[in-house]
């Protein structure tokens, strides 16, 4: 087994309001955040979605007397260009916060027009760990799927649409100040998202779990949200209305984020950047497609834990011999996916061979 870190730093969400209807305290957030005019960050789907997400936003705003414009292009997998005419609309209409409303994608387009407001305009250059010299406008995050955590995280994975690369911006500075994450704004995400974005959330639950820098407390994260998945994933994809696992899902994709957040991601999130950046596929599902084949590659380095992953998936393995446990532990994890519905393979998702090459070495940067 490999050793547990026993010195450790670990990086918590500044605040996060979590439960059903926790989205009507935003209004008085961003008045105590002293926000006088607002970006808010979303795309044209949830901005016109009735009594949706961006209009319980809106109205909470409202009652507080706080001003807002919109930014709402913000496409799946977003874009430098998306981050750039962001960036202009808040310039512009001389905006002082940002609120972004909806998932993954618009939260990391959000955390992208923070950077190049405050760090200037060549966001690729700021690629890597802790590159960013100053801190962005004040920020907040109203997430929508139970999925990336990317409300709570350092992360913001971006595009550059002209080598259909994917790149990552990590930093302290990007956290968003206030997050929510209300599940009655995650009751209409159709099946196939809340599919994948499970996935998504189970997929950085196992990778903490057997990273190398895990520590004490993203181990009990990552545990807790693998045991949720476990028992919930199914149960929100077959009634998108269960209220219950719709906030164990959110809970777990919670749990997740702080999880990655300090213990960091491995070869699948590295291989699904290369998937989502080349053909603009779903990040759930491309993490989903790799995980079991990436995890049988993995599971040698680490069988004790992928037995763990096996019990805490429900799974009974004793008399089983070590490999035996772990493979248990990786089945489960395939059970899942094909159980939601995720493709098995990465040909459903249009990858081609003759791109495996430049991937495979853009995975290992
Ligand atoms: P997404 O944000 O791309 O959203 C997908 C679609 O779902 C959008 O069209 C949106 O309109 C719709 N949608 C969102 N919420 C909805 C709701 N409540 N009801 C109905 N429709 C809804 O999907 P995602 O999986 O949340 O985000 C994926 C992105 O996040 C990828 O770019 C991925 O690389 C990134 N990511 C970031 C981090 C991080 O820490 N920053 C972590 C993992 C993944």
């Amino acid at each position: 087994m490999i050793a547990m870190k026993n010195n450790f730093d670990f990086m918590m969400p500044s605040v996060n309001f979590f439960g059903p209807g926790v989205i009507e305290k935003i209004g008085e957030r961003a008045q105590l955040l002293n926000m006088k005019k607002v970006l808010l960050v979303t795309d044209s789907f949830l901005r016109n979605l009735e009594n949706g997400p961006v209009k319980q936003t809106e109205a909470s705003l409202k009652a507080a007397g706080v001003e807002y414009v919109f930014f709402d292009g913000v496409e799946p997998n977003p874009k430098i260009r998306n981050v750039m005419d962001g960036a202009a609309i808040y310039r512009d209409s001389l905006c002082d916060s940002i609120i972004t409303i909806g998932g993954g994608s618009v939260h990391d387009c959000g955390k992208g027009i923070g950077i190049v407001l405050t760090n200037g305009d060549d966001v690729t250059k700021l690629a890597g760990i802790e590159t960013l010299k100053n801190p962005l406008p004040p920020l907040m995050a109203v997430n929508t799927t139970a999925g990336t955590a990317s409300e709570i995280t350092r992360h913001a994975v971006l595009t550059n649409e002209e080598t259909h690369l994917k790149f990552v911006v990590v930093s302290w500075r990007n956290v968003p100040l206030v997050s929510f994450n209300d599940p009655l704004l995650m009751l209409d995400v159709p099946t196939k998202l809340t599919a994948a974005t499970g996935m998504d959330a189970l997929c950085h639950c196992v990778e903490s779990y057997v990273s190398e820098n895990r520590n004490p407390i993203t181990d009990a994260q990552a545990e807790k949200g693998i045991k949720l998945i476990g028992q919930y994933l199914r149960r929100a994809v077959a009634n998108g209305h269960d209220l219950e696992a719709r906030t164990n899902m959110a809970y777990a994709s919670l749990l997740a984020g702080m999880a990655f957040n300090n213990a960091d991601l491995g070869y699948v999130h590295a291989m699904a950047h290369q998937l989502g950046g080349q053909y603009d596929a779903p990040h759930g599902v491309c993490c989903a497609v790799l995980m079991p084949t990436v995890e049988r590659w993995n599971m040698i380095a680490s069988p004790e834990r992928f037995a763990d992953i096996a019990v805490f998936l429900g799974e009974n393995i004793e008399g089983l011999g070590k490999m035996e446990a772990t493979e248990k532990g990786i089945a489960a994890l395939e059970r899942i996916s094909e159980d939601v519905g995720i493709p098995v393979n990465i040909k459903a998702i249009g990858a081609n061979p003759k791109d495996f090459d430049l991937m495979a070495d853009n995975a290992l940067k």
